[in-house]
């Protein structure tokens, strides 16, 4: 797992985003954010802390808090650990430009993870309980798309 994708994309120079994996954040504390971004779409950002960076997915309509609504979840590029507490505004011209709150964040436990599903018991503020991530069956090799949906 890396962080060169996420650098590539990068001008630190420009953007207040982390640069790399500098965090007081112990590596082996799972903690997931939801960031709201107002990026040229409001999104919001899903990731999880799994092999010492944070996996990501990119949630266009927003992530789900109550059962029974399922949500589209982009993969995108793993993001270093510091990045959980990343708030602030990214300047027009860079990759992802505007505004980055955090949403939501906090604890969380793998219950399952396979390549098509992972499964998290989430201690959020507003996200809390298990939440199931699902790759959408498809035939591409690199898909990308998954669904993401309150299971209990
Ligand atoms: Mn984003």
């Amino acid at each position: 797992m890396s962080t060169r994708t996420y650098a590539e994309k990068r001008d630190f120079g420009k953007t207040p985003e982390p640069e790399a994996q500098e965090t007081n954040q112990n590596p082996w504390e799972s903690v997931f954010v939801v960031q709201e971004h107002h990026a040229s779409h409001l999104h919001y950002d899903f990731r999880l802390s799994i092999d010492g960076v944070l996996k990501s997915w990119a949630v266009p309509k927003g992530v789900p808090t109550e059962p029974k609504v399922r949500r589209l979840a982009v993969e995108t590029e793993d993001h270093p650990l510091a990045y959980a507490d990343f708030e602030g505004d990214i300047p027009e011209g860079e990759y992802g430009a505007g505004k980055v709150i955090i949403w939501d964040k906090g604890s969380f436990e793998l219950l399952e993870r396979t390549e098509k599903k992972i499964v998290v018991a989430l201690h959020g503020t507003k996200m809390k309980g298990d939440f199931a991530l699902v790759r959408f069956a498809g035939k591409e090799k690199d898909n990308r798309n998954w669904l993401i949906m309150k299971v209990s």
